[in-house]
């Protein structure tokens, strides 16, 4: 895979004290919507709280080993393509030194699907239930991510059964026209099929929600989160601490759903991305 460098230097200071001088490695060197970015740098001077920030939203590095730096970038299905660029925020010295991470994201490719909808699955659209339940998973994925990395190694599928919509497909609800991407990537089964954790993490959300059902949120660190929405029965309590392969919960089609089926998503940075990418490419 390509990488790209982007070098960033700052201009001397009076006082003759030159701040670092630092590229980052962009990873892919052009992201296609809906994907992840990594950021990677080294610095050989003694560096605070590096994050980027790029519309109100924001990613922390953290330190992967002495001097270098890593942060995960999750770019929107929706995003448009292009050049972008991200505020860099550091501390040195005592000063925040301020600089530009820029990146090109390309168009993705995503198929438009139509969701046909029960009277009281569409009263959940009208009544802003569905607006409100998404806010409650919301929360739970945008709050202050742990530093600490519980992954290791590549995701694995948390279910087995056909993927019956992909990420980032247009979905158009009864006969509403094709709104924002699909947020996650449905697996269907039959009911019952058993849900289980793709890495390791912890549970910071369980509870059920009228547009989704039984939901679980699993947290896996330095802003990387993953959730499992419709099933009949969840498996795992707020709190716990789930190795790979540890249950979530059961397969079902409880909320907004045509069948039995598991919507999982993935978040990063606060939004959400293909899980499919994690299952394949290393994040380690
Ligand atoms: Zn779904």
């Amino acid at each position: 895979m390509a990488v790209a460098v982007c070098l960033m230097s700052f201009p001397l200071r009076a006082s003759g004290r030159r701040p670092p001088e630092l590229r980052f490695e962009l990873d892919p060197s052009t992201v296609t919507a809906g994907r992840t970015l990594v950021v990677r740098f080294h610095s050989p001077a003694r560096i605070m709280n590096p994050r980027m920030t790029l519309n109100d939203r924001s990613a922390e590095f953290y330190s992967v080993s002495t001097g270098s730096w890593r942060a995960f970038w999750g770019i929107s299905c929706q995003e448009s393509p292009g050049v972008k660029n991200a505020r860099f925020e550091v501390l040195w010295n005592k000063r925040v030194i301020v600089s530009t991470i820029s990146f090109t994201v390309e168009a993705g490719t995503f198929p438009v699907s139509h969701i046909p909808l029960t009277k009281s699955q569409n009263n959940l659209f009208t009544s802003g239930q569905l607006t409100d339940d998404n806010e409650i998973l919301a929360a739970a994925y945008k709050k202050a991510p742990i530093p600490r990395k519980m992954w290791s190694g590549y995701f694995v599928w948390p279910t087995t059964g056909v993927v019956s919509s992909v990420f980032g497909a247009r979905r158009s609800y009864g006969r509403r026209p094709p709104g924002s991407g699909h947020s996650g990537m449905d697996i269907a089964n039959v009911e019952g099929t058993l849900i289980t954790a793709p890495a390791r993490g912890r549970v910071v959300l369980s509870r059920r929600l009228d547009s989704f059902g039984n939901a679980v949120v699993l947290e896996h660190g330095q802003g990387v989160f993953t959730y499992y929405l419709h099933m009949v029965k969840p498996l795992a309590k707020e709190g716990d601490f789930l190795e790979v392969g540890s249950p979530i919960g059961l397969m079902g089609k409880e909320g907004i759903a045509t069948g039995p089926h598991l919507h999982w998503s993935m978040v990063v940075s606060g939004e959400r991305v293909d899980p499919r990418e994690w299952t394949e490419r290393l994040f380690d």
